[in-house]
């Protein structure tokens, strides 16, 4: 399966929280993807700059594998394409991953492990309290036995 790198830490996050994963209004595949990868850190992915397992079924995915959704949360609103690419390539560069990395979901987070605390800087979305990122990130890390906790 190819996933953004980001699609991933919010599925951590949430994860963290303790918060349920429920089919979206949009119709993407989080609440899909989201259990498989957590029941299976085996699992293998492939890193991506581009649509990815969770936009399957979602009603802003076009044709050409572009996102045509914008980011609500700020005013003006930013294409979400643009946003997830700037994002995700941040992401990249600070994990020192190349786009297109097969890695299994534990290897991925073992990476990002290592940048905690710290990549919440780079990985909270705008509006996003960046405490509360890096608690669901903290929190779904050790829940995985990625983290040890202290
Ligand atoms: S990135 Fe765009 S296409 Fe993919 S799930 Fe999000 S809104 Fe839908």
């Amino acid at each position: 399966m190819q996933l953004r790198p980001h699609h991933i830490l919010d599925i951590i996050s949430v994860y963290g929280k303790g918060i349920e994963y429920k089919p979206h209004p949009y119709g993407h595949s989080l609440h899909i993807v989201a259990p498989r990868l957590i029941s299976n850190l085996n699992f293998k992915i492939k890193l991506v700059l581009d649509a990815d397992g969770i936009c399957e079924g979602c009603e802003h995915l076009l044709p050409d594998g572009k996102c045509k959704d914008v980011l609500p949360q700020l005013t003006p609103s930013p294409s979400k394409q643009a946003y997830n690419d700037v994002f995700d390539s941040r992401l990249f560069d600070e994990l020192s991953i190349m786009p297109n990395t097969v890695i299994t979901i534990h290897q991925f987070l073992a990476a990002v492990n290592e940048k905690v605390p710290g990549i919440e800087k780079i990985c909270t979305h705008p509006k996003e309290n960046q405490q509360e990122r890096l608690h669901g990130l903290v929190s779904g890390l050790i829940k995985l036995g990625i983290r040890e906790q202290t």
